[in-house]
């Protein structure tokens, strides 16, 4: 097995556009920190509403964690409706559970839209119960999604027999609002959009600091009326404050060899799907571009590990739980793997607020999922332009509370406080 992102091949195919480090002083209206799906949407709707737009990312386009992905765009995953339900009530849910649903329209009328290609495929989710105690979640899903107005079809095992033939998965829960794409090249097709329509993209630029609404930068800086910050990893030389309020968990991810057409036929006779399982470290696949198979999971040793665990040790777990459902793939090899860190708050709902001290900085923090991000880049934009936009003020700011405060994370540490939360968040 080869550590190395799969996602960078399709990359090679792709002409990228080249867009140097920022040298010297520049000025803009708005001011756009991260190329991720934030930044990149962020800056996709401030050009398409006539504004001078300037985007500095430290790596390239996706370079972090939108770039590592899997490209599975669903609304739930992280927390199911259930759980938003459960956490928030039914009218709540439903504002929380819109966010990555409006998300993927974002992603999905962009590709349409400017002509990006990268490998966008219509695949329904399919949400699989893996033990017998587990169908009862799935049930409980569907008549969540049901009560809200989304459809989706429960399928027992006899008809999961049927559409995914496979061993020891009790279940399914099906939706039809999913689609896969490969996130990386979506990211530097979006870059290429962005600088049709004027946008300055300075890639391999890191902010330092952001003083008196310019952000310094190794060789320059940028003056702005306005800044929207949509970084990960943020350090506390960046702002002690905010960097306190999200951490990250880490996720592994595996490409296979090319499958044929008869293997594929095999797993999906009829239409492909995005699979992900009811574990707390859900196992999720799909066939990306080539006939290859897209595998992730984690371990809840390493979920909230402090550093980058790059052992191959979790990935193959996972890919053997895979093979036990999967015999008749037992041959087939996974070349590459590669794991990330994917920011998140306490409660799994990002943050995208005002700076307390300085209005004319919002931060789009801690979004965990494409669509999540999508949304939040592109709220933050529309809230700057002063769009009519939905209130999400209550559920996205930046000094909402937390089931474990500041003063206690400052005792139990980050990792065991956003375990806490996070277990209460996922708790049915
Ligand atoms: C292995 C893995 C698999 C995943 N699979 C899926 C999936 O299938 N579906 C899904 O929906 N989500 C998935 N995710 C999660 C998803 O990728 C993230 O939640 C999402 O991409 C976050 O987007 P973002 O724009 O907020 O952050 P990021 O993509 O992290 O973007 C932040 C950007 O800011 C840049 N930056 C940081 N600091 C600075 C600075 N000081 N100056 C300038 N630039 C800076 C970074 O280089 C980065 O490009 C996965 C994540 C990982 C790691």
């Amino acid at each position: 097995m080869i550590y190395e992102n799969w996602l960078h091949t399709d990359l090679l195919n792709t002409r990228t556009n080249f867009c140097p480090p920022l040298m010297g002083r520049i000025s803009c209206d708005v001011l756009v920190i991260g190329g991720g799906f934030a930044g990149l949407h962020a800056a996709l709707r401030l050009a398409e509403s006539g504004k001078d737009v300037v985007l500095l990312e430290r790596s390239i386009c996706g370079g972090s964690s939108s770039g590592k992905s899997g490209g599975f765009l669903t609304p739930s995953t992280e927390s199911d409706l259930t759980q938003l339900i459960g956490l928030f009530g039914i009218k709540e849910a439903k504002l929380i559970y819109e966010i990555p649903v409006q998300g993927i329209n974002l992603i999905v009328n962009a590709i349409k839209k400017n002509n990006l290609n990268c490998d966008l495929q219509k695949q329904d989710a399919f949400y699989l119960a893996i033990s017998r105690g587990d169908i009862e979640i799935l049930k409980e899903e569907a008549r969540a999604l049901k009560k809200l107005g989304y459809s989706s079809a429960f399928c027992n095992s006899k008809k999961l027999q049927l559409i995914h033939p496979s061993r020891g998965y009790h279940a399914g829960l099906r939706s039809r609002n999913g689609y896969g794409i490969n996130s990386l090249v979506y990211a530097q097709e979006l870059k290429k959009a962005l600088l049709k329509k004027g946008v300055r993209v300075y890639e391999g630029t890191e902010a330092h600091k952001i003083k008196n609404n310019a952000a310094k930068t190794h060789l320059g800086s940028c003056q702005a009326d306005n800044i929207i910050v949509c970084i990960d990893k943020m350090t506390n030389e960046f702002d002690k404050d905010i960097s306190k309020k999200y951490y990250h968990v880490q996720s592994f991810l595996a490409v296979s060899e090319p499958l044929s057409k008869l293997e594929i036929k095999k797993i999906f006779p009829g239409q492909r799907m995005m699979c992900w399982d009811t574990r707390h470290e859900y196992t999720h696949y799909r066939i990306i571009g080539n006939n290859r198979l897209i595998i992730g999971g984690g371990s809840a040793l390493t979920t909230w590990y402090p550093k980058h665990f790059n052992s191959p040790w979790v990935i193959n777990r996972v890919i053997k739980d895979f093979r036990s459902h999967f015999p008749f793939l037992e041959h087939v090899k996974f070349p590459y793997y590669w794991n990330g860190l994917i920011d998140v708050t306490k409660d799994l709902i990002p943050i995208v607020d005002y700076d307390p001290k300085n209005k004319s900085i919002q931060y789009v923090m801690g979004c965990a999922g494409l669509p999540f991000a999508a949304f939040c880049g592109d709220y933050a934009a529309r809230r700057l332009l002063d769009e009519k936009t939905e209130d999400y003020s209550k559920y996205l700011g930046i000094n909402r509370r937390f089931f474990i405060s500041e003063g206690l994370q400052q005792f139990l540490g980050k990792p065991l406080s956003f375990l806490l939360s996070h277990l209460r968040a996922l708790t049915r």
